[in-house]
């Protein structure tokens, strides 16, 4: 089963043609990070308008790539939500158009299920697992089962792991996306420099909180800028990353004892986090648990994922029809009880 898959849930319009979930035809994403870059974020307007420009060339260049036609397609999926409703109802409106256009399926897709199903891409990873996602919009931890079900353990109550990140970068005056910026500086400093608190880790069940993490970070450089102390920007990257990792880490540790899972994925843009692969892996070597990351380039947005998920959800016997909205906020319990 071959299958378009559409993403324009952020920043990154992209297409791709995926077969049977795993197998990657095709891929073309046109990025506007460097445009938003000059706002220190996303501009939903801006972002929408260039999707709009963007749209149809780059699905025109994903079949180009992988030298097929509509005639090879057996379905469209596309993200609805969670995202810029804006930037997500560009996606929907082309792909209903086209849907409506050659008769093929529509297949809404839930933006985190994209990102957990990137970890199937080009493997043979099969759940059962659980799932860490760590993106721009989410921190959670979830099981999949056989049927690629999702059950959400818990997840944060405040800021995202990424957002955290960024929010930092920003403090520090780096350049938007921080994330990866704070992980290269972060290898430069030292962890220990800072006290900075875990988040909820004398807390049990699975929640995460990252906002005060945040705070402390701008108010030790608040007092060191007041008392003109030197600030080494690699300490407290390191000091931070530590901080988010060690949460990460012991929340994820407890719900793999809790739930006997022995496979654990990671997704969503954090998952690129050098730091936390590291800091995982070693885990997982210990722990005798399979610890799975995407490669790097599915990490982020990108619709290949969202074709991936679009063919688990195809095999539930799911599929969308004409009235398929954009959501901007979209619970996965509430995408994953649609018919
Ligand atoms: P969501 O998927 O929750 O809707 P999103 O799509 O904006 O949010 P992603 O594209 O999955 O998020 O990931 C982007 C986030 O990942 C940004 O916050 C970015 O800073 C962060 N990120 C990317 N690379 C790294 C890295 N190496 N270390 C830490 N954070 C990173
Ligand atoms: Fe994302
Ligand atoms: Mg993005």
């Amino acid at each position: 089963m071959i299958i378009l898959g559409i993403e324009t849930s952020c920043d990154e319009t992209s297409a791709a043609l995926v077969r049977d979930g795993r197998e990657l035809l095709s891929e073309v994403t046109a990025t506007q990070m460097e445009i938003h870059a000059a706002f220190g974020g996303v501009v939903p307007e801006v972002a929408s308008r260039h999707h709009v420009e963007d749209i149809t060339r780059v699905v025109e260049n994903a079949f180009r790539d992988a030298a097929m036609t509509w005639a090879d397609v057996d379905a469209i999926a596309v993200t609805c939500g969670p995202g810029l409703l804006g930037s997500l109802l560009v996606g929907v409106s082309a792909a209903k158009g086209y849907a409506l256009a050659t008769g093929k399926p529509l297949i809404g897709v839930h933006h985190i299920a994209g990102h957990v199903a990137a970890a199937t891409l080009g493997t043979d990873v099969r759940p059962p697992f659980l799932c860490l996602v760590v993106s721009g919009g989410h921190t959670e931890l979830l099981t999949v089962d056989e049927q690629f079900c999702f059950t959400k353990l818990g997840g944060t109550r405040d800021d995202a792991a990424g957002e955290a990140y960024d929010k930092v970068a920003r403090l520090l005056g780096l350049s938007y996306p921080g994330g990866p910026k704070v992980d290269k500086l972060a290898f430069a400093g030292n962890g220990e420099a800072y006290a900075f608190p875990r988040g909820l880790l004398d807390e049990e069940g699975y929640d995460f909180s990252f906002s005060g993490l945040k705070s402390a970070v701008n108010n030790a450089l608040t007092k060191q800028r007041n008392r003109r102390e030197e600030i080494s920007v690699e300490d407290v990257c390191a000091s931070f990353q530590n901080a988010v990792i060690d949460v990460l880490v012991e929340k994820t540790r407890r719900a793999l004892r809790h739930t006997g899972y022995t496979r654990l994925v990671v997704a969503g843009g954090v998952a690129a986090n050098r730091g936390l692969r590291v800091r995982l892996g070693e885990f997982g070597e210990r722990e005798g648990i399979d610890v799975v990351f995407p490669p790097l380039r599915w990490c982020t947005d990108n619709a290949a994922m969202i074709a991936s998920a679009g063919y688990y959800r195809a095999q539930q016997g799911k599929e969308s029809d004409l009235s398929l909205n954009a959501y901007a906020q979209l619970p996965l319990d509430t995408w994953q009880s649609w018919k």
